[in-house]
C-alpha cells in the first residue's frame, strides 16, 4: 500500500465545512477531497441556495448525495441538489424510504415548505462502504431514532456523521413514529462505542462531540448511567 491510498494520508486528503440549514439549524456538512475537489453533502436538509453558494465558493464539484436518515430538516434538499448536480443519493438504510416519501407532508406538518419527496439511488447497511474520489468512508445502521438510520464514518480520519443518533449531553428523540428508545440505546451502545473513544462526531444538531466524552458525560448512554440501568 502506498501512502496516497493509505488510510491515513486519505484523512489527510479530506476537508469539512459544517452549514447550519433549516429552522431546526441542522448540521449539513460539505465534505471535500482536497486533491480533487469532489464533494459530498451529508444530510442536505434544506436552503439548497446556501449549499450550492457554498460549493462555489470553495470551487468544488459535487460528487454524492449522502442521507443518514429521512426525516426532512436532513434530507429535504436532496431531490433540488440531485437534479442541479446529476449525483446519486446514497443512504439511508431503505427502512427510512418511508420518511422520504413524506418529506413534502413533513413539510406541511412543520410548517416549513420546501423540502421535496426524493428516492434513494443506494440503500445502506452494516459494512457498506461510501466512496468520495479515492476516500473510503464506512457504514453502520443504527436505528432507534428511525428504523433506518446509518452513521457514516472514517476510522483513520476518526470523524462521524451521527445524524439524530447522539448528541452533545443527549440522545436522539424516539418519540416519532417508528422510534424506539432501547433499540436506539443499543444501536449507541453496540455499534457506535466500538468505533473508539477518540472517535469525534458532527451530530445532527449543536456541537460536535467524541464518543468518550459521551461516555463519560452524556446523561443518557454514559457508562455510570448504562450500569444503572
Ligand atoms: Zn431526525
Ligand atoms: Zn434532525
Amino acid at each position: 500500500m502506498t501512502q496516497e491510498n493509505s488510510n491515513a494520508g486519505q484523512a489527510a486528503l479530506m476537508q469539512i465545512q459544517i452549514i447550519p440549514v433549516t429552522p431546526f439549524q441542522q448540521n449539513c456538512s460539505l465534505i471535500w477531497e482536497t486533491t480533487t475537489n469532489k464533494a459530498a453533502f451529508v444530510d442536505p436538509g434544506g436552503d439548497s441556495d446556501q449549499l450550492i453558494a457554498a460549493l462555489e465558493h470553495f470551487n468544488l464539484t459535487l460528487d454524492r448525495i449522502w442521507l443518514t436518515h429521512g426525516h426532512l430538516d436532513h434530507a429535504g434538499a436532496a431531490q433540488t441538489l440531485k437534479e442541479k448536480y446529476d449525483v446519486p443519493i446514497e443512504g439511508p438504510h431503505k427502512e427510512d424510504q418511508w420518511l422520504l416519501d413524506d418529506i413534502e407532508a413533513q413539510g406541511a406538518k412543520y410548517g416549513f415548505p420546501g423540502g421535496r419527496n426524493t428516492r434513494s439511488d443506494r440503500y445502506l447497511d452494516d459494512g457498506d462502504q461510501l466512496k468520495l474520489g479515492e476516500i473510503t468512508f464506512d457504514v453502520v445502521h443504527t436505528p432507534g431514532h428511525t428504523p433506518g438510520h446509518v452513521v457514516i464514518y472514517h476510522q483513520d480520519a476518526k470523524i462521524a456523521f451521527v445524524g439524530d443518533v447522539i448528541f452533545q449531553g443527549s440522545i436522539g428523540r424516539t418519540d416519532f413514529p417508528r422510534g424506539d428508545h432501547q433499540t436506539l440505546l443499543d444501536s449507541i451502545t453496540q455499534k457506535l462505542w466500538p468505533l473508539g473513544e477518540d472517535m469525534r462526531f458532527v451530530p445532527g444538531h449543536g456541537n460536535m462531540s467524541s464518543f468518550g466524552q459521551e461516555r463519560k458525560m452524556n446523561p443518557y448512554v454514559s457508562d455510570s448511567a448504562m450500569n444503572r440501568a
